[in-house]
């Protein structure tokens, strides 16, 4: 052999073992284990999309005017823009790594508002508007609201969830006034002319129910009874997105609480859950009942703004 030979056989045999050395494909968190399952992160970059938001038991991903909500317990649930998908297969998790079904990608793409570019390229321009919102934790100082059967004031619950979808929305570039932030009294008068003055996009007014029945649960939302095509798109979007909860809808209703007739503008008021059933007011005094609800209604109300 020659010297040069010698260095193409060397280089041959490098590239061989290169090749052997890539061997069976190992589970490293952010690497599909086989092709039937992508990471949470690789699914996002395949629709054109980023994870926006992840917990303990969700995942949101967001671009152009599309939100997924992929819930990661119980095998997982899918929702494109408020609307279930599936059935697709599992949610799986490893160590840090979630890992769906492949499938998703075509059948979330099929469901997806705009086209979105398949492959890794540019960025999607993030058209999002950005709106004015007006938080109303109902109650508040000498008005404790509901009762909960544990002896819990409604208004600490208004208030607690109010500030997590506040925080939420503002993150995202909203901008946001609460009618209080602390546990006192604004006059119902002046929880709607705050709205007013500020020409808001959305009144959003936060309760929690009470019924004489012991076993009434789930959330309920409000609009007044003249209520406008604006109000309607704006509760049936918050709507959507807190079913995808799996809490119990009562859907939409017609009521002239005070904060919604004398709103010029959007508003909305929910009812999150019972005070009155015993289930419902344990779970919705926890972080994470709290945080799943109020990720539903920024959801929502982002869905509505766009
Ligand atoms: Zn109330």
């Amino acid at each position: 052999m020659t010297t040069r030979n010698l260095f193409f056989a060397a280089t041959i045999a490098l590239a061989l073992t290169a090749v052997g050395c890539q061997g069976p494909q190992t589970a490293v968190p952010g690497v599909a284990v086989d092709d039937r399952s992508v990471t949470v992160q690789q699914l996002a970059v395949r629709l054109g999309m980023r994870v926006d938001e992840r917990a303990d038991t969700f995942v949101v991903l967001r671009g152009g005017k599309n939100t997924i909500l992929i819930f990661t317990h119980d095998n997982g649930r899918f929702f494109v823009n408020g609307k279930p998908i599936g059935p697709v297969g599992t949610v799986r998790k490893m160590g840090a790594a979630i890992y769906v079904p492949t499938a998703l990608v075509s059948q979330i793409r099929a469901s997806l508002r705009a086209p979105t570019p398949s492959p890794p390229g540019p960025k999607p321009p993030v058209t999002s508007r950005k709106g004015v919102i007006v938080i109303d934790p109902g109650h508040g100082g000498r008005d404790p609201g509901a009762i909960a059967i544990d002896g819990t004031y409604e208004k600490h619950i208004t208030l607690a969830v109010s500030r997590k979808v506040a925080a939420r929305l503002k993150r995202r570039g909203h901008r946001v006034t609460m009618t209080r932030q602390d546990d006192r009294y604004p006059e119902l008068e002046a929880r709607a002319a705050l709205a007013n003055r500020l020409k808001a996009d959305l009144f959003v007014s936060i309760h929690a129910d009470s019924a004489a029945s012991p076993s009434a649960r789930g959330f309920t939302l409000y609009i007044a009874p003249n209520a406008s095509k604006r109000t309607q798109k704006a509760a049936r979007a918050i709507e959507r997105a807190m079913a995808t909860t799996g809490r119990n809808n009562r859907g939409v209703r017609r009521n002239d609480y005070r904060v919604l007739v004398k709103t010029t503008g959007p508003a909305v008021l929910i009812e999150l859950g019972y005070l009155s059933n015993a289930r419902e007011a344990a779970q919705l005094q926890t972080d994470a009942l709290q945080n799943r609800l109020a990720a539903a209604i920024a959801t929502g109300i982002i869905d509505y703004l766009n």
